[in-house]
């Protein structure tokens, strides 16, 4: 195929300048460890493990094979009222590593879905103990919860939701953590675990016993990577306890790794109600999304209805598809074999080494970071986000792809990355930003 302007118009683009792209695109035509390969047969080195989805690298055999052997087996069968063996198998490698009493594990197919599914859950929840009055949700300033509209009404990024104006009512933010007063912090901030309060503040004006949940990302991803501050989501537990209102981590970033430990909620010690999943789950290699629940919300949605009926009306057509299952296992086992994790974990150190090092940049106003993901944030130029536009294309041609939002470069390496590849990221994440 020849990649000209003409040949791309017909694909709308998601996220995406699509009539900057056609006039200039930038395509991967083959993955292979840590690299990409363009259209122009160009080496690209993936900073952001795709979009934070791919610890593993790009094309391991294991799961091509298990992918390709399930759809000759069985492609697909309907997940209501029949399923099939993958799907049970997988949430059971799930709730092995989630915290207890996390135990239950819904099916999605990606992490927007897995909000929208987080939403009903906790509406089924309160209805199903007879406190249906909670109906008001809270999420944060800054906060990306997917791009369905109950992920859109969580949303706190304007750009994601001004055109969109017809969303859920009875969603209020609470302020984010950013602290303009500290930055090139390493790690939780010292100071910002008050902003919690605010979540107190909403249950006095609003009344606590009229909150549904409470939705946050651990670490706040799309945004630009923010770490929580020391205490912030242990104080946001004690207030949802305190008020019988649901919490739900949103680790679908933050999920299988990204943090040192399998989730950010054991890596912080806080555990929530609810985790929505998604990304890492297949090392993205099959859409996927899921959300693990504390057995006390399943068995009370699950209990309050008759015996033989259905407990909670909502599924997809594809939840717990058969070939993402397989990727799922395949992936988990991979895994769990090879301490990827504890992998993960070790390179820490040296990845925020690196990242941190470059601060001396003219460009650079902040980074932040925590385990194998981290921000580096440029002083705008021009509008807001030009700069981060223009050098994320730079990066691309000078060999390195990284997702972007706004200014900031979210750096988010494959697990199975070695301290050379780490060394390249860093090297041509400098010379691109020293001239950006
Ligand atoms: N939640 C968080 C925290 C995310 O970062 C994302 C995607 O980046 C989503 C939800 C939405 O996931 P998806 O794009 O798979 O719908």
């Amino acid at each position: 195929m020849q990649f000209t302007a003409n040949s791309l118009e017909q694909h709308w683009m998601p996220f995406t300048s699509n009539r900057e792209f056609k006039n200039s695109p930038r395509i991967i035509v083959k993955g292979e460890g840590v690299y990409l390969t363009d259209h122009k047969g160009g080496t690209v080195i993936d900073g952001s493990s795709g979009l934070f989805c791919c610890p593993l690298g790009h094309g391991r055999k294991e799961i091509a094979e298990a992918v390709y052997k399930q759809l000759l087996e069985n492609d697909y069968a309907s997940p209501f009222m029949t399923s099939t063996p993958g799907s049970f198998e997988l949430a059971q490698k799930v709730a092995r590593i989630t915290p207890d009493p996390i135990n239950h594990v819904f099916f999605v197919n990606s992490g927007s879905e897995s909000i929208d599914t987080a939403l009903k859950m906790a509406m089924a929840y309160h209805r199903a103990r007879g406190e249906g009055q909670r109906t008001r949700f809270v999420s944060r300033e800054r906060a990306y919860h997917g791009v369905n509209i109950g992920g859109l009404s969580l949303s706190g990024m304007v750009k994601n939701r001004e055109t969109f104006t017809s969303v859920m009512p009875n969603v209020v933010c609470m302020r984010h953590t950013y602290n303009p007063d500290e930055l090139f912090v390493r790690g939780q901030p010292e100071s910002g675990v008050e902003m919690a309060d605010d979540l107190a503040r909403f249950c006095e004006t609003y009344g606590g016993s009229t909150i549904a949940a409470v939705f946050v990302e651990p670490i706040a991803g799309s945004t630009g990577i923010l770490v929580p501050p020391k205490g912030y989501l242990e104080r946001l537990r004690e207030i949802c306890d305190e008020h019988g209102i649901l919490l739900v981590f949103d680790e679908v970033i933050t999920g299988f790794g990204r943090t040192g430990s399998a989730f950010a909620s054991q890596e912080f010690g806080v555990t929530p109600d609810i985790m929505t999943l998604a990304k890492a789950l297949t090392n993205g290699a099959q859409p996927m999304g899921a959300v693990a629940v504390r057995d006390e919300v399943y068995e009370t949605i699950t209990e309050a209805s008759p015996e033989n009926a259905i407990e909670f009306f909502h599924g997809y057509t594809y939840s717990g598809h058969p070939a993402a299952c397989a990727a799922g296992i395949a992936v988990q086992d991979i895994y769990a074999n090879e301490n990827i994790f504890e992998k993960a974990a070790a390179l820490s150190d040296y990845f925020l080494d690196g990242l941190f090092d470059l601060r001396d940049i003219e460009a650079v106003k902040d980074i932040r970071g925590y385990g194998l993901v981290g921000g580096v944030e440029l002083h705008a130029k021009g509008a807001p986000g030009a700069r981060g536009t223009q050098a994320q294309k730079d990066l691309f041609w000078n060999g390195m792809h990284v997702k972007f939002t706004g200014d900031t470069a979210c750096v988010a390496p494959p697990f199975i990355s070695t301290k050379e590849n780490i060394d390249e990221m860093m090297d041509k994440l400098r010379a691109t930003l020293e001239i950006a």
